[in-house]
């Protein structure tokens, strides 16, 4: 690796200064070179986790997250992998394929649950998101109603990207904002923001304690969507005790490992024993990779 990344290097003289960028530099493009094609050869793998109703511990909807199986460097976490793509482009074309394989998992799947799928900054910023996403969505047979796409504060940061959020929901898209609340984001923004939902981050349900510090972002969070009637979404849940302080602040809804964690389609929905469409089957995923 080192030595690819001198050759690489070898234009930029003043990276060879910095070898933090050059590994940098270096790392991403050979992420990116395999990340090229990664899904045509069924390395990505898209894992549901659900999203239930507080209250019951029902599930109304599931959350699509990918999963890269690298062939030499194993089961390659999102984060990992989903800047690089971001960085290089490759996001748009992989976010389609998330996209397609989810609304072909879940349309039939039993109960009619909705489908969650997270929308990076780039694939907003693409003139042509509207009608790739339209066209995935209606060959999967997927009722837009039935998609909710995630994007972060971030991720709105123009005019331009208000628009295309204005135009997927003319389509009965819903949109969601991702780990609300740690972004930068003026809440007057917010009021004029079209949004149907507010995902209140990990990090603020794991600060729930019973103490009115350890709850008040959570609470302020819930309040400002009552107000600009939105519905929230509590990510990251662990405890029963977390859950029981949510649904007291007025949070109807939520995920998280005390649930369960993301997971192949098959073990998600245990009675349907194998793929719900076995026309398009799944990369599967071994139980120790999970
Ligand atoms: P996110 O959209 O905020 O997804 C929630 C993350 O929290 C997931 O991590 C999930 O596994 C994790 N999580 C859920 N419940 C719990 C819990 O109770 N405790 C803890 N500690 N973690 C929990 P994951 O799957 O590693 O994904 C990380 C991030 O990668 C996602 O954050 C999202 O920003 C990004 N990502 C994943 N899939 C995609 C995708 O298809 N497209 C894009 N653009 N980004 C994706
Ligand atoms: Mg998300
Ligand atoms: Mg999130
Ligand atoms: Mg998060």
């Amino acid at each position: 690796l080192a030595m690819y990344a001198a050759k690489r290097a070898g234009a930029h003289s003043w990276m060879k200064h910095d070898p933090s960028m050059v590994d940098r530099r270096a790392m991403d493009a050979l992420l990116a070179e395999d990340l090229t094609g990664a899904a045509g050869r069924g390395e990505l793998i898209v894992l549901y986790q659900p999203i239930v109703d507080l209250a019951t511990g029902n599930p109304s909807g599931y959350e699509a997250l990918v999963r890269w199986r690298h062939p030499v460097r194993g089961l390659v976490p999102p984060l990992d992998f989903i800047p690089v793509a971001e960085r290089t482009g490759l996001i748009y074309d992989l976010g389609l394929y998330v996209l397609t394989r989810a609304c072909t998992d879940l349309v039939h799947a039993p109960g009619s649950p909705y489908v969650s799928v997270n929308l990076s900054p780039r694939q907003l910023q693409t003139p042509t998101l509207v009608h790739d996403v339209l066209s995935a969505v209606k060959r999967a047979g997927l009722p837009m109603e039935r998609l909710v796409l995630e994007v972060t504060e971030s991720a709105i940061v123009d005019e331009k990207s208000i628009v295309t959020l204005h135009e997927l929901r003319g389509h009965g898209i819903r949109i969601a904002v991702d780990d609300f609340g740690t972004g930068y984001s003026s809440l007057h923004y917010l009021t004029r923001l079209p949004v149907d939902i507010l995902k209140i981050d990990r990090s603020f349900v794991a600060e729930l304690d019973g103490t009115p510090t350890g709850s008040a972002i959570a609470e302020a969070v819930i309040r400002l969507a009552q107000v600009l009637r939105l519905r929230t979404i509590a990510e990251g849940i662990e405890t029963a005790d977390q859950t029981r302080e949510l649904l007291a602040l007025g949070c109807p809804t939520g995920q998280g490992f005390l649930y369960a964690k993301p997971g192949p389609l098959e073990a998600v929905f245990t009675n349907a024993g194998r793929s719900l469409d076995p026309a398009h089957p799944s990369p599967k995923l071994s139980e120790a990779e999970r």
